[in-house]
């Protein structure tokens, strides 16, 4: 075990080995869902303007804002260029033939610009991110707002090189942190709380668990974090791995040393396994700016089984990525105490 801690101090040939994932709330990983709708043909491109206005106030697309009224017939080498959104198959339950004369009141809308309708179907939500937007789109027309920082991290290239190296190097400091535990018989798991602001790693823990049941790796780190501010509750005398930097023990870049975060405001933690339940709520209770985990766990709660960093019910959300030396971390499955089946860290 030992000697592979050389290999693993973040080199730059490390940055190279791995890509660093979102892990995206439901609603912007999930499938587009669709409902259908009554289309027809505009017969007479005139009329255009006058049919949108008029069937937006008689049947108009409530809760479809994204979906675009009018689309144009691609590759159309016939007669009729524009297609039309006439209203939805819900507004018009019982009725499986129809003419156009059946979905619109008598007053209101003048037919002659429409041809005979026909179901498609469009995007009930609007698109998210861009895959939804590109799947959305093959269906029907869809406005998004795009948020490029998704598109760009969902590509994988959200961190540069230089960026990735000393994410490398912080997952370095969980994986040597891991070994040591799992050297001492606990389960091999590490995590390091870091201050992106100055790059300050502010603790290092590891899994405690054959001691204390509780003592899961990111369990430690917090608790670390709150010492190296004056507070925590428990003694990792035992475990020198265990390790945190006084906030006085100087500044960086400026940094106000006396202005003190409430526990892990706006700090990264590294953590070489997904979190559990328990140690995903106290990420969000400390107040975690950012969370990246090497590898996935059966039963972890940043993406595998819940993505507690995402819930709307809860107060405070966070960024979290996924396979920082993603291959390293899988390795350390093998050291140490085997691992409980039910229990993630
Ligand atoms: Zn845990």
């Amino acid at each position: 075990m030992e000697p592979q801690t050389k290999r693993w101090k973040g080199s730059a040939c490390d940055a190279d080995s791995w890509v660093a994932f979102p892990v995206l709330s439901d609603q912007q990983s999930q499938d587009v869902e669709l409902v259908e709708a009554f289309a027809a043909p505009i017969v007479d491109k005139k009329e255009t303007s006058r049919l949108l206005r008029e069937l937006n106030a008689v049947r108009p697309l409530n809760g479809l804002q994204h979906v675009k009224r009018v689309r144009a017939v691609r590759g159309s080498g016939g007669p009729h260029p524009l297609e039309v959104l006439v209203c939805l198959v819900s507004d018009a339950p019982d009725l499986k033939v129809v003419s156009i004369d059946d979905l619109l009141p008598p007053d209101g809308v003048q037919r002659d610009g429409l041809g005979e309708p026909f179901v498609v179907k469009v995007p009930a939500r609007p698109p998210l991110t861009r895959p939804q937007f590109e799947l959305a789109s093959k269906h029907w027309p869809t406005s998004f707002h795009e948020d490029k920082q998704v598109t760009v991290a969902l590509r994988g290239e959200l961190f540069g090189p230089l960026r990735k190296a000393r994410m490398s190097a912080y997952m370095a400091a969980a994986l040597t942190a891991a070994e040591t535990g799992a050297a001492l018989g606990m389960e091999a798991v590490g995590a390091v709380a870091v201050d992106p602001a100055s790059e300050r790693i502010v603790a290092v823990g590891h899994d405690c668990s054959g001691d204390r049941p509780l003592h899961h790796a990111v369990m430690v780190c917090i608790d670390l974090v709150a010492q190296s501010q004056g507070g925590g509750c428990y003694s990792f005398d035992r475990y020198p791995a265990c390790r945190f930097t006084p906030q006085t023990s100087g500044t960086f870049g400026g940094t106000e040393a006396s202005s003190q975060p409430y526990i892990c405001t706006g700090y990264d933690l590294y953590v070489t396994r997904e979190p559990c339940v328990m140690c995903a709520m106290a990420l969000v209770h400390s107040r975690i700016g950012r969370v990246f985990y090497g590898t996935s766990s059966a039963d972890g709660a940043m993406g595998t089984k819940y993505k507690i960093h995402s819930k709307k019910d809860l107060n405070h959300h966070f960024e979290v990525y996924k396979g920082v030396l993603g291959k390293q971390c899988e390795e350390l499955g093998g050291l140490g105490r085997p691992r409980q089946k039910t229990r993630a860290h």
